[in-house]
């Protein structure tokens, strides 16, 4: 048996609520086991009965956290009654994953990641998930105060506004952000400060396994930001993909195995919300091998680099660009996927992802990243544009140019604020041009046949190889 749930202690201390007009029992559950090193990766539900009268539960978490090299990680979320299995993940009540070992909830406020809202009568189930076990198993311990109390206002979902403005233009975001509401270390209050600082017009909220913060943005003063919401569907054992584009009140569900094959029902889901699915960071470990296990050919996007550049993005970017050879059309993006605390070195919008659309709205941008209308660049003030001429068509990226066998057709590329750099046009045929630039305003112009390539993108890089900014392709239909 992989797990023991040794016992059950009940604690039973009084509270005193209002005038002494009544009494109701305030009490502590005390349940602890221990996982052994089969356990990696198993749900463990913990069951908590709760009963009537109670306004607020607490819940803490202890195990054994040391070993060497290694250490044990317990994951913890938590369910009411109105069920937790996949199948019916109603009862979803917050997620802290590895990130906190105690919460609260109540009717008008909870820890965050975690939802507010009444305390149900009823069997309510912590789940409980290791991502790491050392060799001597985890000791686990949960403490649990089922308080007694007068409810206060119940939370009211407060969504972050979906426009901001319908005005055409090319629009900067980090499609990829974490606050406290998951294992950032920004406030909510501090990420919409340094966007605004680094002059982004929209973020993509996307904390692990929760909507906790897409349920509060509405609470603070975004002005001319967007906030989108999201999540990051986050399976350590098969890979982390992002909701983007998801109404405040849905949560997807991350405890699916790819062999259940459950995972395009998660992502008809986002569509239906009007989002997008995008695979994260598939090259993330140290093995440079891709650690994306559900079928890739399911989502829209793929995250081609994320944070920093270095090589595991590399590895990513050469994957997409094989399977734009195969002829599957998957979206480029770029994202910080900050974690970092207010004032340090701040990586937001390192890189970003901007966007052509037809207004600062949810629909508008998450509509201009599904037609490929976006590039990616680590730099604030960066600006590239692609277009493909042929007598009277004229199309940018994610636009299909219509060719006849052998016509000739026109490549506008123009690159702002990029000094000193290589360009590189690429196709399925490989790199066609490369060419140095030296000032920040060049425009290039370059004729081709169109005979072989099925697509043209670019990519600008520093003198190091670094990559600067990359394309989403333009297409070509030869007929
Ligand atoms: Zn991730
Ligand atoms: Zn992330």
């Amino acid at each position: 048996m992989l797990y023991i749930i040794k016992n059950s202690i009940i604690l039973i201390i009084f509270l005193s609520i209002g005038t002494g007009v009544c009494a109701q029992d305030s009490s502590i559950v005390i349940k602890t086991g221990h996982i052994d090193s089969s356990g990696l990766f198993k749900l463990l539900y913990v069951p908590i009965a709760v009963p009537a009268g109670i306004t607020k539960i607490e819940v803490k978490e202890s195990y054994n956290e040391s070993g060497n090299p290694d250490k044990n990680v317990l994951n913890m979320g938590i369910y009411d009654p109105r069920g937790y299995t996949p199948a019916n993940p109603l009862g979803f009540r917050g997620w802290s994953g590895g990130a906190k070992k105690e919460f609260f909830i109540q009717a008008d406020q909870a820890s965050t990641g975690y939802i507010p809202g009444k305390i149900q009568k009823g069997l309510w189930n912590i789940l409980i998930y290791p991502s790491t076990i050392i060799p001597a198993g985890i000791d686990w311990k949960l403490e649990v105060k089922l308080i007694a109390g007068k409810d206060n206002n119940e939370f009211k979902v407060s969504p972050t506004p979906k426009s901001i403005n319908n005005k055409p233009g090319w629009y900067r975001g980090d499609l990829h952000t974490h606050t406290l509401h998951s294992d950032g270390k920004r406030t909510q209050q501090e990420l919409i400060d340094e966007a605004k600082e680094k002059h982004l017009d929209f973020i993509i909220s996307t904390e692990h396994n929760t909507n906790s913060a897409n349920i509060s943005w509405g609470l603070y003063n975004t002005e001319n930001l967007l906030i989108i919401n999201g999540e990051e569907v986050t399976s350590t054992q098969y890979g982390h993909w992002n909701a983007i584009g998801l109404n405040a009140d849905t949560y997807i569900d991350w405890r699916f195995t790819p062999e259940q094959n459950r995972i395009g029902q998660m992502i008809s889901k986002v569509h239906n919300n009007g989002g997008l699915s995008v695979i994260n960071h598939p090259f993330f470990n140290v093995k440079y091998i891709n650690s994306f296990y559900y079928d890739a050919d399911l989502f829209d996007c793929i995250e081609v680099w994320n944070g920093t550049w270095n090589g595991l993005n590399d590895r990513a970017l050469k994957w997409w660009d094989e399977q734009l050879r195969q002829g599957k059309k998957k979206i480029a993006i770029g994202a910080s996927d900050t974690h970092k605390k207010a004032g340090s070195p701040n990586y937001l919008g390192v890189p970003q992802t901007v966007v052509y659309a037809s207004g600062l709205s949810k629909n508008a941008i998450i509509n201009g990243i599904k037609q490929g209308k976006a590039y990616v660049t680590s730099m604030d003030d960066m600006d590239i544009n692609l277009s493909l001429t042929a007598e009277s068509q004229n199309v940018g990226l994610g636009d299909t140019l219509l060719l006849k066998a052998g016509q000739r057709f026109n490549i506008l590329l123009r690159v702002k604020n990029c000094p000193d750099t290589i360009v590189t046009l690429h196709s399925a045929l490989g790199i066609l041009k490369t060419i140095a630039i030296k000032t920040s305003d060049e425009s290039i112009n370059w004729k081709l046949n169109g005979d072989a390539p099925t697509f043209l993108r670019v990519e600008v890089r520093n003198a190091q190889g670094d990559l600067l900014a990359l394309t989403n392709p333009a297409w070509l239909n030869i007929n």
